[in-house]
């Protein structure tokens, strides 16, 4: 199924194939073909589809890095709660 939503920074419609939905509570990230921008599209329980910002992904803000446990032994990485981008080692 095609669906549209709203693009949160330009507000021309996103096409979204709903095809490979299996989760009604599924996020998933599209990019505007209209303006380039990122952002996270939401299917409600009413089949109602949503679009957030993306700031960070977009470079407009910084990621909220939250520190995540990948180990029993302590490790953490720094993963962004918005994006789900993972912060890279800064050398030196
Ligand atoms: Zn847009
Ligand atoms: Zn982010």
């Amino acid at each position: 199924m095609k669906e549209k939503v709203e693009c949160p920074y330009c507000g021309e419609d996103i096409n979204i194939d709903t095809d490979n939905w299996c989760d009604e509570d599924e996020v998933y990230e599209y990019q505007c073909e209209e303006c380039g921008k990122y952002c996270m599209v939401c299917a409600s329980v009413s089949w109602s589809y949503d679009a957030e910002k993306l700031d960070c992904k977009n470079g407009l803000a910084e990621h909220k890095y939250r520190d995540v446990p990948i180990s029993s032994r302590g490790h953490t990485m720094r993963l962004c709660k918005v994006c789900c981008h993972v912060e890279e080692e800064k050398e030196g």
